[in-house]
């Protein structure tokens, strides 16, 4: 379905799925200049995401259609791959928006964008946080997991940045919890941070919703505000839902998956088919050959 140029999404979401726009997208740099200043001084600061306002948006539901999105955010490493990922699913959607001194002619001096370095950042957040499920499902969690006398914490090294935080205390911060654990227990500490953080990331961007059924009837609904919010709630779901998240033994990319059966990416199983029948025939020439 495609929206009439220069319409935006309603801001209330009727029954039905959660709809994203997608349009076409070109990393532009970031001129930052203070409207307060006369003249205002542009600088140039880092690298933006823009949309091209003349393209006709597509909707899509990426709750529905890719049910998988947040793994592939995971993997977004660098700027050919924010593009690559907006051309596909749109922008995130947060709502800081950075006026661009477009290098485009167009009838705006102008334009907004997403900072490239934010979508590395909410990407490498999604990153961390899927290896901190897979290191619990694991459990390899000593070199993440530190325990004190008095304080239970998590640090790690990923993706160039440190990262530390307090989990919990004996006094001072969610004490009940500290006293619940044994000391030197990994788990139960590593599945609260990974919980509080999911739920910091789900207030920022994602809300119940009132809203009418078809027999006109209130109903109850998450409404995801921007496409970042319903990753953060995917990502929620392979927690407690029917969907679930793994590592591929083949590639070692995120897959998520439904059926038991699935062990590994379609394509990537298709491979190891293929990589078998090769081998099968090579095997059955040397036979041959002797
Ligand atoms: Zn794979």
């Amino acid at each position: 379905m495609a929206l009439p140029k220069g319409k935006k999404t309603d801001d209330f979401a009727p029954v039905g799925r959660f709809q994203w726009p997608v349009g076409r997208y070109r990393i532009d740099s970031l001129f930052e200049f203070d409207p307060l200043k006369q003249p205002p001084i542009a600088e140039k600061s880092g690298s933006v995401l823009v949309g091209d306002e003349t393209t006709e948006l597509r909707l899509y539901s990426p709750l529905e259609d890719c049910p998988g999105l947040f793994t592939d955010f995971a993997e977004v490493h660098s700027a050919e791959d924010v593009k690559r990922f907006a051309a596909r699913y749109g922008l995130l959607g947060k709502g800081v928006r950075n006026y661009v001194k477009s290098t485009v002619r167009g009838p705006k001096p102008y334009v907004s964008g997403e900072r490239v370095s934010e979508w590395l950042g909410e990407a490498a957040e999604m990153a961390r946080i899927l290896d901190l499920k897979q290191r619990i499902d694991e459990g390899n969690l000593k070199d993440v997991i530190h325990w004190k006398a008095d304080s239970v914490s998590y640090s790690i090294d990923f993706l160039g940045h440190h990262h530390f935080e307090l989990i919990a205390h004996a006094t001072l911060r969610y004490a009940t919890f500290f006293h619940l654990w044994k000391h030197g227990e990994l788990k139960g500490p590593a599945e609260m941070l990974l919980a509080k953080t999911i739920n910091t990331h789900l207030r920022e961007s994602i809300a119940p919703q009132l809203t009418f059924d078809d027999s006109r009837q209130f109903k109850e609904y998450t409404w995801p505000l921007n496409l970042l919010g319903a990753m953060w709630f995917q990502m929620c779901r392979a927690f407690t839902g029917e969907q679930r998240v793994r590592r591929c033994p083949e590639c070692d990319g995120w897959m998520t998956y439904k059926r038991s059966t699935k062990t590994m990416h379609e394509k990537c199983a298709a491979r190891v088919r293929q990589r078998r029948y090769w081998e099968l025939h090579d095997a059955k020439k040397k036979t041959r050959k002797q």
